[in-house]
């Protein structure tokens, strides 16, 4: 051969090449059940990654023929699912609670003091001391407790430490001081407990606002700290959007510029808290809308909690003769709010524990909504439902938005409050997801943990992590694995107005994807939460792993 023809080779060689090129991608991720949450749940292996969305799904053999990248992940044969999405969560909550004293399943009161006195000794010098996560339902007795041995321990630091639920807290002398709470005062939707004319430092619902109002607000560096701690461990549970589920504007624009900063990266749909300052300022200027946030809902509260008998119940409660519970503002405020927002582009989305508040909010909705829309108004929580009201969802296409870890947390008490006949509407997940077809699922964090792993199991097993009870607790109401993978994924998108960019994997949409070393859709009950993220991407880009 001599050199003229063995060019002539090369060059055909080249242009053979060029033909069969490969486009570049950003990533290509292989060999991997991938999960794609498409409309008919469908599985492939492969996908390429550009500019932080997904180009194209497919076999390995049509993904590596097709695109050339120099970050290819093999999956290892593992599964892979769109990154988790939790419909409901407070996300800047529980960043502050990572930095306050931590009472969650405090066995008694005293335990509760301990804590927080090792709080207080580990961190001297702070000007408040707060603290989350007790509840009187694991305390001997399960009433109230009061705050003596926070006024004899604390006699001039301020000290408020809030109920699991967040809708009730417990305040020591000198925070009751510097709030100006006086015993026997009265306000809407709320009670400051008072015996023999003394205040016992519990504050319920509206009532909170007293002190919490008093808290001195954190530098940016503090505030910044907070959240990048709590989006460390959501991308470590394969969290990529969450929800905020009630903010105030000053924190929607310290988010807004710690995500353009490119430090926070967590994806947030975030609802307003319902007050006159939100309201005034963002209703005329309609939804927020970046890569990484959404703000287009509101947030209202009908009721309280059932664990602090703050559900507004349309009986009595069974474990407390003549209580009804109540709502948290008055019937008008609801009506006038959602006439409101019938006319403008956000989402209402309501907290409704107790059938009473259920029905309340359920009417207004309806009366403002008018049959079938795709308006998706969501009533967060969904607990206790009277039977005939089921309906009411399907009727005006209302969202309920449900946490599985809430019915394997209030299974030990919820039936002494509720009696065993109206428990039966309570936490009906399999019941409420016929309503519309599909159902987004969440947890509440910080009020329940974190975990979606915990909420699978809740959802699908209808067990705690303990296992408990054998066979489930209401297991005509658990979900199927897909039902439940659909929650947290696909269905939360849907309820955040998001699904056409993330909640699945299929071209064009946003590559949040994660890798798990256990197969949630085949996986045995006992390993759930055995289960782990092996790495998460959000947006193409590494997060976690
Ligand atoms: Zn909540």
């Amino acid at each position: 051969m001599n050199r003229k023809r063995l060019f002539g080779a090369w060059i055909s060689c080249a242009l053979l090449f060029a033909c069969h090129s490969r486009q570049s991608a950003d990533l290509i991720l292989y060999n991997g059940v991938v999960y794609t949450v498409d409309s008919g749940f469908t599985t492939t292996a492969a996908f390429a990654v550009k500019d932080g969305k997904i180009l194209a799904m497919g076999s390995d053999r049509e993904i590596l023929d097709a695109y050339r990248s120099d970050s290819r992940v093999d999956a290892g044969g593992k599964p892979v699912y769109p990154g988790f999405i939790d419909a409901h969560s407070h996300f800047v909550g529980y960043g502050g609670s990572l930095f306050s004293a931590s009472l969650f399943a405090s066995a008694s009161f005293e335990e509760v003091v301990q804590r927080v006195k090792a709080f207080a000794d580990a961190h001297p010098g702070e000007a408040w001391i707060l603290g989350r996560g007790w509840d009187q339902n694991r305390f001997p007795g399960k009433s109230f407790p009061d705050n003596a041995r926070l006024n004899e321990l604390f006699p001039s630091t301020p000290v408020v430490l809030e109920r699991v639920d967040g809708h009730a807290l417990i305040a020591n002398a000198k925070a009751l001081e510097l709030a100006g709470v006086l015993p026997g005062q009265q306000l809407t939707g709320g009670t400051v407990e008072t015996k023999n004319g003394r205040l016992t430092g519990i504050l319920i619902d509206n009532a909170q606002r007293l002190v919490r109002s008093k808290i001195p607000e954190l530098s940016a560096a503090d505030y910044a700290q907070r959240l990048m701690a709590a989006q460390a461990n959501c991308f470590a549970q394969g969290l990529t959007t969450v929800a905020d589920c009630g903010l105030n504007r000053a924190d929607i624009e310290k988010i807004d510029s710690l995500q353009k900063a490119g430090q926070l990266k967590m994806r947030l749909y975030v609802m307003l808290s319902d007050n006159p300052q939100n309201l005034s300022y963002y209703l005329p200027r309609g939804p927020y809308k970046t890569d990484l946030l959404y703000v287009k809902g509101v947030k209202a509260y009908a009721d309280g909690a059932l664990g602090s008998r703050g559900a507004c119940l349309l009986q009595p409660y069974d474990d407390q003769p003549g209580w009804q519970g109540f709502l948290l503002s008055n019937p008008p405020h609801y009506d006038s709010l959602a006439r409101l927002l019938a006319g403008t582009d956000f989402q209402l989305c309501t907290h409704a524990i107790g059938d009473s508040a259920n029905r309340v909010i359920l009417e207004v909705y309806n009366k403002y909504l008018g049959g079938k829309n795709d308006r998706r108004w969501r009533i967060e929580h969904a607990q206790v439902i009277n039977e005939n009201d089921f309906e009411l969802f399907g009727k005006g296409s209302i969202v309920p938005s449900v946490q599985p870890t809430h019915a394997t947390s209030d299974m030990y008490w919820a039936g002494a409050r509720l009696g065993a006949m109206r428990i039966k509407g309570a936490y009906a997940f399999r019941q409420l997801l016929d309503q519309n077809g599909w159902l987004p699922l969440g947890t509440d964090f910080p009020v329940e943990d974190i975990s979606p792993f915990k909420t699978f199991l809740a959802a699908v097993f209808r067990v705690d992590a303990k296992g408990w009870p054998a066979g489930g607790f209401q297991p005509e109401n658990g979900l199927s694995r897909e039902q439940t993978i659909r929650g947290m994924t696909i269905w939360a998108a849907r309820a955040d107005m998001l699904e056409k960019e993330i909640g699945s994997l299929e071209a064009g949409k946003r590559a949040d994807f994660i890798i798990l070393d256990k197969d949630l859709m085949k996986v045995p009950q006992a390993e759930v939460l055995q289960t782990h993220v092996v790495a998460a991407w959000s947006g193409g880009k590494k997060v976690a792993g």
